[in-house]
């Protein structure tokens, strides 16, 4: 879960990690009472969840009342990346001298945690990792929650010139690590990481992504959810006990258990076709849920047949036929189906759907096979 630049800028507060006063205004009156109380310079910016937003247009420093109105204005007319603002950060502007990136985020291949530092900041450090990659350097936590500071004083000296900003950098730096576990965090990143007139360190901009698996312990934080930015169907889904993801393609699937619907979608692209979808109905059976699936899936226009796959284990087969005997009952089947059940009840559940007119397979691969030839 993403959370914007405004309430990320707070947990960096809560963590003593220094950032410029500011507040968020949705009206121009709004912003110019937080400016007067700031005082003049200050940035206003757009709270979007997207990156690039100094690049669209979406930052401004202003320096006096009638063009913190103009710009706030403009702003706030701007889409950036598909979104509209709603929001806009007014901060006492940083006298910006230097831009450094910082980062704390998980290495899913190496299992660590690891932090991404750059004395190359404000720009995305994507764009340098293509074209100056020696210029990021990578600290591995090596397991550890906290920094080491003796092993990574030697990544400080690298980046940063002297050694009272080396000392500071470490301080902040092993904030943001503490942040990123208290927080269950899959990015705790400031860029710019900036060194402000006087000097100093500050973070110039805030961005926090949340552990959606996490969320559940973290009640506080999940509040934060800006449900603009959810896929409604996956909203839905999660509320009625559905795991679903939403991919691009036209092979709609229904698969009970996170591991088969895994294998499930490995089988449909290793077989020529594409899935349109994750979806676990979870390992109980309900016939509620099959329904509830296909009405989600279907909503997907680009969906040309549905694969149900389903290895009764708990789940009961016949409890599976009945969902979709239901389903077949109050929706008009707009695609093909086909369906594989294996397992529990196998028999029972293979007679309720022939006497239905439905064909099923046993083998997984015969009914992906089918299922992708009827995408052709
Ligand atoms: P992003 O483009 O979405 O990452 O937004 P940022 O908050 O990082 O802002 C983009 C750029 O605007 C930064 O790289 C800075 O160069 C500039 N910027 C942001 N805040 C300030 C500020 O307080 N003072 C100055 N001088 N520049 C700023
Ligand atoms: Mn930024």
């Amino acid at each position: 879960m993403k959370i914007h630049e405004y309430q990320a800028r707070d947990l960096f507060a809560q963590f003593e990690i220094p950032v410029a006063q500011g507040g968020v205004a949705q009206t121009s009156g709004e912003a110019l009472e937080i400016a007067r109380k700031l005082g003049f310079p200050v940035v206003i910016k757009a709270q979007v969840l997207v990156g690039g937003r100094g690049k669209a247009g979406g930052v401004k420093v202003v320096s006096q009342e009638a063009e913190l109105v103009s710009e706030f204005n403009r702003i706030k007319a701007l889409t950036i990346k598909g979104y509209t603002v709603d929001l806009i950060l007014v901060a006492k502007a940083i006298d910006i001298q230097k831009e450094y990136y910082v980062a704390v985020t998980i290495d899913n291949i190496k299992g660590d945690v690891v932090i991404i530092i750059s004395a190359e900041g404000g720009v995305e450090i994507e764009e340098t990792a293509k074209t100056n990659p020696e210029k990021i350097l990578k600290f591995y936590l090596q397991g550890e929650k906290t920094l080491d500071e003796r092993r990574w004083a030697l990544v400080a000296a690298q980046i940063f010139p002297d050694t009272r900003l080396q000392k500071s950098a470490t301080s902040i730096i092993a904030k943001l690590v503490k942040l990123f576990f208290e927080k269950d965090c899959s990015l705790a990143e400031i860029n710019p990481f900036a060194i402000n007139g006087e000097g100093n360190l500050i973070a110039a901009d805030a961005k926090v992504i949340i552990d959606d698996n996490a969320l559940y312990r973290q009640e506080k934080v999940s509040q934060l959810r800006d449900l603009k930015y959810d896929d409604a169907d996956e909203l839905e889904a999660k509320d009625k006990g559905l795991s679903f993801v939403k991919l691009e393609g036209n092979v709609g699937c229904i698969v009970n258990g996170a591991g088969l619907a895994m294998g499930t979608m490995d089988a449909v692209n290793l077989l020529g076709g594409t899935p349109a979808n994750f979806l676990d109905v979870g390992g109980s059976s309900n016939p509620e849920k099959v329904l509830n699936a296909l009405k989600i899936i279907l909503r997907n226009p680009d969906i040309k047949v549905i694969l149900i796959n389903i290895f009764g284990g708990i789940t009961r087969c016949d409890d599976i036929a009945t969902g979709i005997l239901k389903a077949l009952n109050q929706i008009k089947m707009p695609v093909p189906l086909v369906i594989r059940l294996t397992g529990t009840n196998e028999a029972i559940a293979k007679e309720m759907l022939a006497k239905a007119g439905l064909t099923t397979y046993s083998s997984m691969r015969q009914a992906v096979t089918e299922a992708v030839k009827l995408t052709k």
